[in-house]
């Protein structure tokens, strides 16, 4: 198959694009950098099946001329702090950008996919998810600029799947973690993990007994892999959550982190963001049954591969080991 995938150069779209390229498929990877990284361009760059193109997609996709399957729709920023520095171009990129990527898919007959999220549900008041719940967001909060662009992009999602019957799936990801991630992003598995390797206090906003559901990026994948392979027929296009039901308060996170990279770690609380959800677990029932999918990686391994990927001999250092290790030695 031939994809273009949007977001190509971000964390998730990196690992997408590892994947479909060993599975024998062509990857044209759209990137503008907003929250990306260049390296994770440059991994694939020599690779016959790639070629990337760095555009906006809010201000348009470029032309293509070859044929397509698939047009992947990953780009967004997805950390609160990105989301937040750069809010017009956050609701741009739900809005205009997932326009231009559904009229795309619609001139060349491709399949299209959303990469929604479990922010649609707000600060649920229906505890874990199905993806039958309409959610509790605030529609103009600190938050609103990354929630409401992925419901609208939902919204519109269905209207062209309704209008121009365009096969269309919409994934719900919950938080997700691995390699690649950019160490700046201000995420909680990478603010934890980097404090760690540097020996400093692990920050916990608010007191730390709001929850996450942490899934390593390898299972994502493979949902998103078995969701663009499913059979027709199925109910493929209403939403599909795709996360790992292991709940974890922020305090319990950090204990594991402690466990991994040192007891001696020490706690720093802060303010708890506005309308942080106080908890969130995925029901992946749906996902079970219509794919056969379920996370396999527990924290703690997915965790240490990405200590692993990192820096290991920042973390042997870490925890006072006297170790000779290679790279991925996990
Ligand atoms: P990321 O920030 O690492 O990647 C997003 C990529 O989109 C970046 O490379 C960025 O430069 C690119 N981008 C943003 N705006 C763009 C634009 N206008 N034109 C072209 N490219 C643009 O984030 P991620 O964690 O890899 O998330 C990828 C997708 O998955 C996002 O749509 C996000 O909303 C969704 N998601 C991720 C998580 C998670 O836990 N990682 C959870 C829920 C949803
Ligand atoms: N968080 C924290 N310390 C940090 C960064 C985040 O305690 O250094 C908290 C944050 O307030 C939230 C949870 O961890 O309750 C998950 O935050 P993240 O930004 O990773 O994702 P999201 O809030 O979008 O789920």
């Amino acid at each position: 198959m031939r994809v273009l995938l949007t977001g190509s150069a971000g964390f998730v779209g990196s690992h997408l694009t590892e994947r479909l390229l060993e599975d024998g498929h062509s990857v044209i990877g759209v990137d503008n950098y907003l929250s990306g990284q260049q390296r994770n361009t440059e991994l694939f760059l020599g690779h016959p099946a790639f070629r990337f193109v760095q555009a906006d997609v809010s201000l348009g996709l470029p032309n293509i001329s070859e044929s397509l399957d698939w047009v992947l729709h990953f780009a967004s920023p997805a950390s609160p702090p990105h989301y937040q520095q750069h809010q017009v171009e956050t609701l741009m990129v739900g809005a205009q950008g997932t326009q231009n990527a559904l009229e795309l898919a619609r001139s060349h007959g491709a399949a299209f996919m959303l990469a929604s999220t479990s922010e649609v549900y707000g600060d649920p008041h229906v505890h874990p998810q199905p993806e039958s719940y309409w959610g509790h967001v605030n529609p103009n909060g600190l938050r609103s600029c990354y929630d409401e662009a992925k419901r609208y992009a939902e919204a519109i999602t269905f209207a062209y799947h309704r209008t121009h019957g365009l096969d269309t799936r919409i994934i719900r990801i919950f938080n997700t973690y691995g390699p690649r991630m950019r160490p700046d992003d201000g995420r909680v598995v990478t603010n934890l993990v980097h404090q760690a390797l540097k020996g400093q206090p692990l920050t916990i906003y608010g007191d730390g007994s709001q929850t996450r559901s942490f899934q390593y990026v390898s299972d994502l994948v493979e949902g998103v892999v078995r969701l663009m392979t499913a059979k027709a027929g199925d109910d493929l296009h209403g939403p599909v959550n795709l996360g790992n039901p292991d709940e974890y308060s922020i305090l319990e996170f950090a204990t594991v982190i402690r466990e991994l990279l040192g007891e001696h770690l020490k706690v720093e609380f802060r303010a708890l963001p506005q309308d942080d959800p106080m908890q969130r677990r995925p029901d992946i029932s749906r996902a079970k049954s219509l794919l056969g999918w379920e996370p396999r990686v527990p924290l703690r391994t997915g965790l240490a591969r990405m200590i692993s990927d990192l820096q290991p001999a920042a973390r042997f250092a870490a925890q006072g080991q006297n170790h000779s290790v290679s790279a991925g030695a996990d």
